[in-house]
């Protein structure tokens, strides 16, 4: 499926653009496992469906650690199919990490990420092809029905705009994992080897042209989701803190207004002060509720200067992001 345009250069000679249709690309699915068991076979038999019509494919799991029958079981489907690979890893390093890992191991010319529980139906695969085939460097699946707690919905809603703009590109849905990426953004993500990276919101700000395409979600068909409010939210700061120096300078601005307005404040209070002579009380209750909001500004400035050293500290300490234990496939290197 490669389309061709001729025109004429400057210089006269005729050149030719050629973009080759993503489906004839080779593709690659990465796809993180951690504790899926329950999930894998139905997985494994939708998805296999789905690439036998696609002309060249190969599916790299990375199992993060599992702790319960994964890893035998992707293995399994490894020693049967020469195209899939399994990259075990030597704990667990969170979903972002696996997928690096994965991304360092996939050899296609279109990367696509796809979660293991089956919330992601890997039938809308083909749709996300189309949207790399149609000149895009990444296609984001957007989940406009999620199936979800309503707090993980409007924890979302949240998330996704603060995401869009700090990355600077606008998204409904930076939480899907069913995304489609062309080779150099994969390169690219790789190459940043950043600790806590979010993989959606990095390839996001590489790329020049990004779709959004809806997808459908589904419950997850087994097992039980590996987030929880603690983990999400430290998602959510590794995010804000890994992007933009944003809400440092929020706290400089505030700090600077705090500081503006006070000046205003005793500028009232003398005049008062004069005009009235002293006062006594009732005002000591309202200064306690002033000076207990400023209390609080103040720990969340440290504990917003702490995320930065914090980031840094992983960055300097230059551990890797993820140990890889061994690779299993059928062709080694083919
Ligand atoms: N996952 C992983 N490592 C982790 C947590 C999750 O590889 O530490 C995988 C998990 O197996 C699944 C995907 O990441 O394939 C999404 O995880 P989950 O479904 O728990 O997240 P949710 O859909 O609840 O956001
Ligand atoms: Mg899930």
């Amino acid at each position: 499926m490669a389309s061709s345009a001729g025109k004429l250069s400057s210089s006269g000679e005729l050149t030719t653009t050629r973009r080759v249709g993503a489906a004839a690309l080779p593709v690659s699915i990465v796809i993180p496992v951690y504790n899926e068991a329950a999930n894998l076979d139905a997985l494994w038999r939708r998805l296999s469906a789905v690439l036998a019509d696609l002309p060249d494919w190969e599916v790299v799991f990375i199992d993060d650690g599992s702790r319960d029958n994964s890893l035998a079981m992707l293995r399994e489907i490894a020693a049967a199919n020469s195209r899939v690979r399994v990259v075990e890893l030597a704990r667990n390093f969170g979903q972002h990490a696996a997928i690096v890992a994965g991304f360092r191991q996939c050899r296609g010319e279109v990367v696509v990420t796809l979660d293991a529980d089956l919330q992601n139906p890997p039938e809308e695969i083909p749709r996300l092809l189309q949207g790399i085939e149609a000149g895009n460097d990444v296609v984001g699946g957007w989940r406009a029905e999620r199936q979800d707690q309503a707090y993980r919905r409007l924890a979302s809603r949240l998330h996704n705009r603060v995401t869009s703009m700090i990355v600077g590109v606008p998204m409904h849905d930076y939480g899907c994992m069913l995304r489609a990426y062309r080779r150099h953004i994969v390169d690219t993500v790789v190459q940043c080897d950043e600790k806590a990276a979010f993989i959606p919101a990095l390839a996001n700000s590489f790329a020049k042209r990004v779709a959004e395409i809806p997808v459908a979600h589904e419950e997850r068909a087994g097992g039980h989701s590996k987030y929880n409010l603690l983990r999400l939210a430290q998602l959510s700061l590794n995010l804000l803190t890994g992007f933009s120096l944003l809400p440092i300078q929020v706290l400089s601005m505030t700090g600077i207004a705090i500081a503006l307005l006070d000046i205003g404040f005793a500028g009232v209070l003398a005049g008062h002060r004069l005009i009235y002579g002293p006062q006594q009380e009732g005002a000591m209750w309202t200064l306690f509720a002033i000076l207990f909001f400023f209390v609080g500004l103040l720990f969340l400035a440290l504990g917003l200067i702490g995320e930065y050293v914090g980031r840094i500290y992983l960055e300097v300490r230059r551990r890797p992001t993820y140990l890889v234990r061994a690779v299993h496939e059928v062709n080694p290197g083919s």
